[in-house]
């Protein structure tokens, strides 16, 4: 109600419903319009179809206020700026569209000379970075004070602390200097306070409005499980027996792997076809509308969004695809990520595409130890063609991933608490209503102080080693658990002085136990090429110094709950 003293209101409610035949607001939204409208630079971040689009098209339609003239709008995906410029012209609402699909820029610079102005202007940041002509319209219009404000929509690709850092976005850090009477709107779905701060400096915002809302998702349920050898048949009877007919995507590390997981689920009868930016545009395109079609059940695609695939000066058209997966017709309900995220503002993106009507959906993560190096190694190694990033940014790299491995070795604390730390977001873990997998366990976690625990397995591993026994993690835990199996009684390792010293603890904690000495780098695996061109991994210690580091880490070597809530 304090708002209805806004100058602005009425204007604003009255195109709310003649425009846009709206009602009322969503979160945030109006209180972001009457910043804007009062000529602020203003920041929003807000969850993906949240309604983020309307905050800066309402007041572009609007005269009154600090909205006189034209709001260049700066995307980065072609797909997202037809859509909405195509939504924007059924509303009968004045839009131009100025990126690398524009025939007839000529055309577009007429209109932009003559009046009437157009409400908006969608270009991409290429175009702002390359095109002359865009810059000379700019300035004309500067000058004549026909640039209502500039809206920089998913601003986190300026930052490179984001996953998808752009770099065509890197030229927007000059708008504050070049057009210094113009406001500036960023959005994004995606920023931790890093994030935030490094897009405000960049932008040069000042004093700006700031809307944030809960980035909570309530309808995903998030669960996370162990890889094993046969992931693609618990891929399988996972969406049989849950999500039959329905749609889904399935993320993969790389292009092969894509392909491979797509066609073994179609030998098993499923609707799957692989999608990376590899691919010729037209294969991609036939996909997409076999996809929101609903030919096409299953898409399993690469994260290529920000994951180096750029291309030099090019609009990344497979950016655009990738977003184009997530306005099918057919509601996303599950995502699945066969291979271990980079980052866990990537992950939340990426299960983000789920549950879109608010429908309960399912986050499937399937974990492996294995990929976490990969990945690590991906990052140190990078393929042909590929450049090496700067020392910092690899080390930024490597934490991302050790994050995302933490979150899934953390089977104590509610997932929802865990991914809005990110965040930075308090969440009571009693909102999360067992929809994740830690608040669903039905035992309750204490923590295990596990020092000696961990000492025996290190003293085994290296016993191991130095009799030049060759053995895989699981039989390690098998010899320290005392099982009683053949191979073990055959190799003699019922023996050892650790065989059963780990009887008491159960299964589960064993395991959880094992995988923290692994990340740790106390133990590890190395992989040998075995017969029939399969790896073998065997157990590999570190050097002694290294094994009892883990000291270094905590005092003590403790599992269970860390976060207070
Ligand atoms: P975002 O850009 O944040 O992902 P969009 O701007 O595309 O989200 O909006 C998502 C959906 O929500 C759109 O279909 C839009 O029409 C709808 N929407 C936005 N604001 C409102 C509102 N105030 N009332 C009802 N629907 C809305
Ligand atoms: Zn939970």
């Amino acid at each position: 109600t304090i708002f209805k003293s806004s100058a602005y209101y009425s204007e604003v409610m009255r195109n709310l419903k003649r425009v846009f035949r709206l009602e009322n607001f969503r979160q945030n939204q109006l209180e972001a319009i009457l910043a804007a409208m009062e000529g602020r630079d203003v920041f929003v971040l807000m969850p993906t179809g949240g309604g983020k689009s309307l905050c800066y098209q309402l007041p572009a339609v609007c005269t009154g206020g600090s909205t006189k003239g034209v709001t260049v709008v700066v995307s980065p995906l072609l797909s997202l700026m037809t859509n909405q410029v195509a939504a924007l012209r059924e509303k009968h609402v004045d839009v131009l569209v100025w990126n690398s699909e524009t025939v007839d820029h000529g055309d577009v610079m007429r209109r932009l000379r003559g009046y009437p102005k157009p409400s908006l202007l969608y270009v991409s940041p290429e175009k702002v970075k390359d095109s002359g002509a865009l810059r000379s319209i700019f300035g004309d219009l500067y000058r004549a004070g026909d640039l209502a404000r500039f809206v920089v929509d998913e601003a986190h690709c300026i930052s490179t602390w984001g996953h998808d850092f752009r770099e065509a976005y890197q030229c927007l850090d000059t708008l504050r200097k070049d057009y210094p009477k113009v406001p500036i709107m960023a959005l994004t779905a995606t920023a931790n306070q890093i994030m935030v701060d490094d897009i405000k400096d960049r932008l040069k915002l000042s004093n700006c409005a700031f809307f944030k809302q809960s980035f909570n998702r309530v309808n995903l349920n998030y669960l996370i499980l162990d890889k094993k050898v046969k992931v693609l048949e618990d891929i399988y009877n996972f969406i049989s027996s849950k999500h039959r007919g329905e749609t889904g995507i399935i993320y993969c590390l790389g292009r092969e792997k894509c392909e491979k997981v797509a066609e073994q689920l179609r030998r098993k009868g499923l609707r799957a076809k692989h999608f990376h930016a590899l691919m010729a545009p037209a294969e991609k395109e036939q996909v997409l509308q076999e996809w929101q079609s609903d030919r096409i059940q299953i898409v399993v695609a690469t994260i290529a969004f920000g994951m180096g695939i750029d291309k030099p000066n090019g609009e990344a058209s497979h950016t655009d695809y990738l977003s184009g997966l997530t306005t099918v017709r057919y509601t996303v309900r599950f995502v699945i990520h066969h291979d271990l995220p980079k980052s866990l503002d990537g992950y939340y993106q990426e299960t983000g595409r789920a549950g879109r009507d608010q429908q309960p959906a399912d986050c499937l993560l399937f974990y492996s130890y294995r990929d976490y190096k990969i990945i690590i190694k991906m990052i140190n190694n990078p393929r042909n063609g590929e450049e090496l990033s700067t020392p910092e940014a690899r080390k930024r790299q490597e934490q991302q991933v050790r994050n995302v491995v933490e979150y899934c070795l953390n089977v104590s604390d509610c997932r929802r608490v865990q991914l809005l730390q990110f965040f930075n977001e308090k969440f009571d873990r009693r909102q999360c209503h067992q929809f994740c997998d830690n608040c669903s366990h039905s035992v309750e976690m204490n923590e295990h102080d596990l020092t000696e625990e961990s000492k025996e397995i290190i003293s085994l591993a290296q016993h191991l080693h130095s009799l030049g026994e060759r053995v895989t993690l699981d039989h390690c835990r098998a010899i320290y658990k005392g099982a009683d199996t053949a191979v073990i009684r055959d190799r003699d390792h019922n023996r050892l002085a650790q065989y059963g010293r780990g009887k008491h603890l159960d299964n589960e904690l064993l395991e959880q136990l094992f995988k923290r000495l692994c990340f740790l780098e106390c133990i590890d695996e190395e992989s040998t090429l075995g017969k029939g061109g399969w790896y073998v991994y065997y157990l590999k210690v570190r050097s002694s110094l290294l094994c009892f580091h883990f000291g270094s880490h905590a005092d003590s070597f403790k599992l269970g709950p860390k976060a207070n809530n």
